[in-house]
């Protein structure tokens, strides 16, 4: 039997081939990590890691703000109705969002009507407007008042006089007949391929310029996001196939084509103009998001509030975690519908206040900046005003606390790997088609890591060079079945580097045309191999048997499996070849009725279950099963602690930032001007997975500990949510304090000296 040092020597000098095997008697207790110092890991409260010390400080000079959209901490819209010319308070309008202390208002320009007396063929004027200059009132009201203002367009939708004039302007059925709009049929929707937007756009944009001081431009409804358009017109007939990868790439060319004739128009008439769209849908996007990241200088999150097809209370700090992904400092918004969100949604009315705060906090706690938005000014500013105390009671709040909410960048040491083309276009395995399977993925991968208080960033597929992966300990890769060549070699350079992997299932069995290889791109690096297609479940998924059950040392990522020989399997599982020691085995799956029948007609294989490797600093544990769907699907308390384990193996139990007590907490760590900040988000709540929060479950004490970088002194931490100054200790360099109770969310904003 080679020892551990055997291994550790034969995987340094192994290059890119497979690493070496570690099993059970190698000795890997050994490693001075979580195994032997905790009972069990797959909860917060008894959770123990070693800390890390935090990376140096970046120089104060980042702080410089070089775009005036990097000043921007607060953003509000009245989003106008037809019928707000005739009813609407101009004054009390700009008074209300002045008094929240908005930087920027979004005032309606449109393209589906004119808020202005446009002189562009098909820009129909409202039918309230009778030659009235609305527009021109708002922006000089809001200049009145210092706020800047951001000129909506909305160039998805437009009216049948135009479509007589030029049917080539409509997004077409397969049968020719224009599409149009779902709830107002006399709207038909436009192409974004089509001399609509080469021509129309422009010609509003131009006239803007020409008549009003408007500091940028904004395209409502555009681009679609969450998925791809799909236009049968004379254009689009010669594109590739809508939902092919091939096509999504000829979309994002055109969208940030557009992006940049638009932006080079903002221009136009001042050079600190300029132009940006609709962004959003998670982390599926639309365009391409490390392409978009690269043009925009303001990531437009269009994420309002949850549906019912997006229940979870987390929805907003996800869309918060993409922005991170692929903007890289440069500005990002996220807009919280105060009215009523969902399906049925009243658009005119305020939803709970509670949801709306959390929807806020989380847009705050991920380092976006805050954009409140109501509809319509009935009555002078709205039949329904309970929304304006929500948003000028949470605006005042920050406005105080602009200094420790600036973040300058996240100090996560895990990484998830986003994989946009997987969640865009991937159909699902064969053995489990669904529209909804990436997304649910995404929700189990992302739970599992809220349970276990770690500190993640996101990570897109198109960014693995190394100056951005060597500040992660470990990458995760939840069946990002859609890897290229160059993105498998850069993961395999990650390990050697030092870097630990977690991936599950399909991850890398396809390329990024999403043609299947004949086995994973990743294979030489983990020393595995296909043995068969996807395999799905006759009722029963598959288990996964411990090998060794009695061993005094158990492997570290069975920590807390005990009286069992068993453990979950996963819905669906990719199945390998054998390999040496395997710690855990697949028990194949049978019935689940008649419970005549259920049991396993094989009661042992040599078929892996997990596969772990070892080399060096590096580790690495792939799971066969869609582990991360399943846990979602079920909530299977063994997935997540088999989850955890892998964490904290692969990662030698290491973390930035330790937070333990109660509570289902999701948890921000940033590097701020002034120090750090510790955020936290308590979604311990009936409503945390349906429906808005309509109260808050506060939480009892929070402890929390970090290394900071060596001659960093601490002067005060302070509790910004309940506005005090709280007692904290550092010995060694680490620091604790003990936050004595979040209600709905709180934020520890460290200043150093
Ligand atoms: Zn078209």
């Amino acid at each position: 039997m080679p020892s551990r040092r055997d291994f550790l020597k034969a995987g340094l000098t192994a290059g890119a081939g497979a690493l070496p095997l570690l099993h059970e008697a190698d000795g890997y207790s050994m490693d001075g990590g979580l195994h032997g110092e905790q009972e069990a890991a797959s909860t917060a409260s008894d959770a123990a890691g070693t800390l890390t010390t935090l990376p140096a400080r970046l120089p104060t000079a980042m702080e410089t703000a070089q775009q005036w959209q990097l000043g921007v901490r607060r953003v509000g819209q009245t989003n106008m109705t037809e019928h707000d010319p005739a009813v609407m308070n101009v004054e009390a309008w700009a008074d209300y969002w002045s008094r929240a202390k908005a930087d920027v208002v979004f005032i309606s320009v449109t393209g589906i009507l004119a808020y202005y007396p446009s002189k562009v063929p098909f820009h129909r004027h409202g039918k309230f407007l009778h030659g009235r200059d609305f527009f021109g009132e708002c922006v000089a009201a809001a200049k009145r008042r210092g706020l800047r203002v951001v000129a909506r367009m909305s160039p998805d939708l437009n009216w049948d006089d135009a479509l007589a004039a030029h049917p080539e302007w409509a997004m077409r059925h397969p049968d020719g007949s224009a599409q149009r709009s779902s709830e107002e049929p006399l709207l038909f929707k436009t192409c974004m391929f089509s001399s609509y937007m080469d021509d129309y756009v422009p010609a509003i944009m131009r006239e803007i310029n020409s008549l009003y001081d408007v500091d940028c431009f904004y395209t409502n409804g555009w681009p679609p996001l969450g998925s791809l358009p799909d236009c049968h017109c004379s254009i689009c007939r010669k594109l590739p196939a809508s939902g092919s990868p091939a096509y999504w790439s000829v979309f994002t060319d055109r969208v940030l084509d557009l992006w940049r004739r638009y932006d080079a128009i903002a221009k136009e008439k001042k050079p600190d103009s300029f132009f940006f769209a609709n962004s959003g849908g998670n982390v599926r996007g639309g365009p391409n998001l490390d392409r978009l990241g690269k043009v925009a200088t303001w990531f437009q999150a269009d994420n309002q509030g949850r549906t019912y097809e997006e229940p979870a209370v987390w929805g907003c700090s996800l869309q918060g975690r993409v922005c991170n992904a692929v903007m890289d400092g440069k500005f990002a918004a996220n807009v919280t519908a105060a009215y009523s969100t969902g399906n049925p949604g009243w658009r005119n009315l305020t939803k709970s206040a509670d949801e709306a705060r959390m929807w806020l906090n989380e847009t705050v706690a991920s380092g976006m900046v805050p954009y409140f938005h109501f509809i319509g000014a009935e009555s002078g500013l709205g039949e329904d005003r309970r929304w304006q105390k929500i948003g000028a009671d949470y605006f005042q709040w920050t406005a105080r606390h602009d200094a420790h909410l600036r973040t300058r960048r996240s100090i996560a040491n895990l990484g998830v790997v986003i994989g946009q083309g997987t969640q865009l276009l991937y159909p699902g395995p064969a053995s489990d088609r669904s529209r909804s399977y990436m997304y649910e993925t995404t929700q189990g991968i992302y739970d599992i890591l809220l349970r276990g208080r770690f500190a993640f960033d996101f990570v897109h597929e198109d960014r693995l060079g190394p100056e951005r992966l060597s500040r992660y300990r470990a990458l995760i890769l939840p069946n990002v079945a859609m890897l290229s060549d160059l993105q498998c070699a850069q993961l395999e350079a990650y390990v050697q580097a030092g870097g630990s992997l977690i991936a599950s299932f399909e991850t890398s069995l396809y390329d990024e045309h999403l043609k299947p290889r004949g086995d994973f791109g990743l294979a030489a690096l983990v020393g595995i191999s296909k043995a068969g297609d996807a395999i799905g479940t006759n009722g029963n998924p598959y288990y996964a048997r411990i090998e060794s059950p009695n061993s005094s040392h158990p492997h570290p990522i069975l920590e807390g499996f005990r009286d069992t020989n068993w453990i979950a399997g996963a819905k669906n599982r990719l199945p390998l070849q054998p390999i040496d020691h395997p710690v855990l085995t697949v028990v194949p799956g049978f019935v689940r009725y008649p419970p005549e029948l259920a049991y396993p007609p094989i009661a042992h294989t040599d078929e892996p279950a997990v596969v772990l490797r070892e080399t060096g600093a590096s580790r690495i544990a792939w799971f066969p099963g869609d582990v991360e769907r399943t846990y979602w699907l079920t909530g299977q308390s063994d997935l997540l602690r088999l989850v955890h384990n892998a964490i904290h193996w692969v990662t030698r139990g290491e973390r930035v930032v330790q937070v333990d007590g109660d509570g289902l907490v999701e948890m921000f760590c940033w590097e701020t001007g002034p120090g750090y900040a510790v955020h936290l988000l308590n979604y311990t709540n009936p409503n945390a997975f349906h429906g808005w929060l309509q109260s808050v479950t506060p939480l009892g004490a929070q402890r929390v500990s970090m290394r900071l970088p060596s001659g960093v002194r601490i002067r005060t931490v302070e509790l910004l949510r309940a506005e005090s100054s709280l007692p904290f200790d550092v010995k060694e360099q680490t620091l604790r304090f003990t936050i004595p109770t979040v209600e709905d969310y709180e934020v520890a904003a460290i200043t150093v000296a």
